[in-house]
């Protein structure tokens, strides 16, 4: 492709609508154009990348004996009312109406038509297992769609469905799914993890994973463990109790004047204590159910973890002002467990239970205890795990220390259970002629938010970084001058031989100045640059240079083709193995 003829309108300016590095790049390389909010034309360039992403991404699914299909965007809305997400859905939901009023919606996921069809085509054990995929556009009506490809409202996913006879099966499948998944982040060029995931609206049961793209920017922390395979999502990651050396108890409570200390630093600062002696109480409401929620001072509480403790409530949040006064007499800052009104429940988190020489407050203003045995000088209705796990603690199955990072979830891999095949009754006979139910599981990777992940994790000042396996051309040849003939010529020479050899290649053939070249060929992110300029040329010289490393080299113009074609292929071999 020549320059002069590539559809790449590109922008000096940062847009002032993107917020995020991906949408501004995406902008400005001239790789997307907003159609609408958080509705995008993907332009040449952008569409050659999503492009390769789907062909790895079929290319991994074909290999674990899966087989392309195609659902329709267009669902009608009997199909969602069987499941009763027609009304869980929501405002996320785009709905329409056809000329007869039948109601209908644009797929924000296909569980419901997928299963509809295995329902009516399979009655046997014989026909399954069954993977089925598809690579389509999905449809989510976000209240504030922005971040670009990251959140739109449409958006390009692969989501495969895996129907087995039983959960061993299903675990199979699962398991295919995982490595598929590990290999096709890897072969894309991604730094990612794997972590363990709560199940969301999808809901089933059984196993989960997400997979995180790792970029600072990432909207999900994640700890992981260097020395092992343990990571989690920090909303879901278990900790374990690591108690405060303890000392002698002095024996018997005290009430000491803290005039002013409200907070967790005065409070250790006033009484010269570290924070891990402090207990932090906090009023919960979770619907019409009010708690005092327990953690140390050094701790923070994890909300996903305690709502799940406590049975899950629709509404989970800290009690208001007004709460909290009304129902302990004191502003917050004052909280304690100790001489709480009867009858209210008391939360504790695990690393709680053992602290035998705890400080909270005592209910009234300017006022905490001080050598305070939880369990003893206060009644624990619920001990659970419910701090946010922290880098540097103990990884849960080795006891090495986590790290944490953050991470764009670009896949989800889900065992389904029976929840769907229940609910619209999609059965098979087994060998004895019994009705079975069949066992389900569904696997999505975002292939838009994929692409933005990945300039998320790879860009610098200049612009993209992409990785090669899905760059949108290779590598670019730059004439610095087309003046020069003997450099137009070359660099015309070294076009067509590239193309010859299979190289993806664009030539930038523009009668530009040589800065404005370098700085579009830095912004679209080609990892590759070829420069041909008179002055190596004298020499019988060009020069290639690195866009990942910034590496620059000057090779004989006779071998230069060899070199691509071996940064290349190399690049390609050494991921996913
Ligand atoms: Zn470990």
């Amino acid at each position: 492709m020549r320059v002069s003829q590539l559809f790449n309108p590109t922008l000096r300016e940062v847009p002032a609508e993107a917020e995020v590095v991906s949408h501004q790049l995406m902008l400005r390389a001239g790789f997307i154009r907003k159609a609408a909010a958080g509705i995008y034309t993907h332009l040449p360039l952008g569409l050659r990348v999503i492009r390769k992403i789907e062909q790895i991404v079929r290319e991994e699914m074909d290999a674990k004996g899966g087989q392309e299909v195609l659902l329709p965007i267009v669902q009608p809305a009997e199909l969602w009312q069987e499941t009763g997400r027609w009304d869980v859905y929501g405002p996320e939901m785009f709905r329409l109406r056809d000329r007869h009023e039948r109601e209908f919606c644009l797929g924000p996921t296909h569980e419901e038509i997928i299963t509809d069809l295995i329902r009516t085509e399979v009655r046997s054990y014989k026909q399954m297992p069954l993977l089925l995929y598809q690579i389509q556009n999905k449809y989510r009506d976000e209240r504030r769609p922005r971040f670009g490809l990251m959140r739109g409202r449409e958006f390009i996913m692969k989501d495969l469905y895996s129907f087995d006879r039983d959960q061993a099966g299903a675990m199979v499948s699962y398991q295919k799914m995982y490595d598929a998944y590990i290999r096709i982040f890897s072969r894309c060029g991604l730094k990612f993890r794997p972590v363990e995931a709560d199940q969301g609206a999808i809901g089933g049961t059984g196993a989960s994973h997400e997979f995180m793209v790792l970029a600072d920017s990432g909207e999900a922390a994640v700890v992981y463990c260097p020395a092992c395979d343990y990571a989690a999502n920090v909303e879901q990651a278990e900790s374990h109790p690591r108690p405060v050396p303890s000392e002698n108890p002095t024996g018997g409570r005290k009430k000491v004047h803290t005039p002013g200390a409200k907070s967790i630093d005065d409070l250790s600062g006033f009484l010269n204590l570290p924070k891990s002696y402090l207990l932090k109480a906090l009023l919960y409401q979770g619907d019409e159910r009010v708690f005092l929620v327990l953690v140390r001072g050094d701790r923070e509480v994890n909300e996903i973890k305690l709502n799940n403790a406590l049975g899950g409530f629709v509404q989970l949040g800290l009690a208001s002002r007004e709460t909290i006064v009304k129902t302990l007499g004191v502003e917050a800052g004052f909280v304690g467990p100790v001489g709480a009104p009867k009858g209210m429940e008391i939360v504790a988190d695990l690393e709680v239970a053992l602290m035998n020489q705890a400080v909270c407050g005592a209910n009234e203003v300017d006022f905490h205890f001080t050598d305070v045995v939880p369990g003893k000088d206060f009644k624990i209705d619920h001990i659970f795990d419910l701090r946010v796990v922290e880098a540097g603690e103990g990884c849960p199955k080795c006891g090495a220390p986590l790290e944490a990072a953050r991470g764009i979830e670009a896949g989800q891999v889900f065992n389904l259970g029976t929840k769907y095949s229940k609910a619209m009754g999609a059965t098979y006979l087994d060998e004895n002629g019994q009705e079975q139910l069949c066992v389900m599981g569904c696997y999505g990777i975002g292939v838009t938010r994929t692409a933005a992940a990945a300039i998320e994790q790879y860009h610098d000042a200049d612009g993209i970084i992409w990785p090669i396996p899905i760059a949108p051309y290779h590598c670019i040849i730059v004439p610095v001058s087309l003046k020069d003939e003997a450099v137009a010529e070359t660099a015309e020479k070294l076009y067509r031989e590239f193309l010859t050899l299979g190289i993806e290649v664009v030539l930038d053939d523009r009668d530009e100045r040589p800065g404005v070249k370098f700085k579009d060929a830095d912004l679209v992110g080609y990892p590759l640059r070829i420069t041909v300029g008179s002055k190596a040329l004298a020499n019988g010289q060009v020069e290639l240079r690195d866009r990942k490393s910034g590496q620059t080299d000057l090779i004989a113009v006779g071998t230069v083709a060899a070199h691509v074609r071996a940064f290349i292929h190399n690049a390609l071999e050494h991921v996913g193995d």
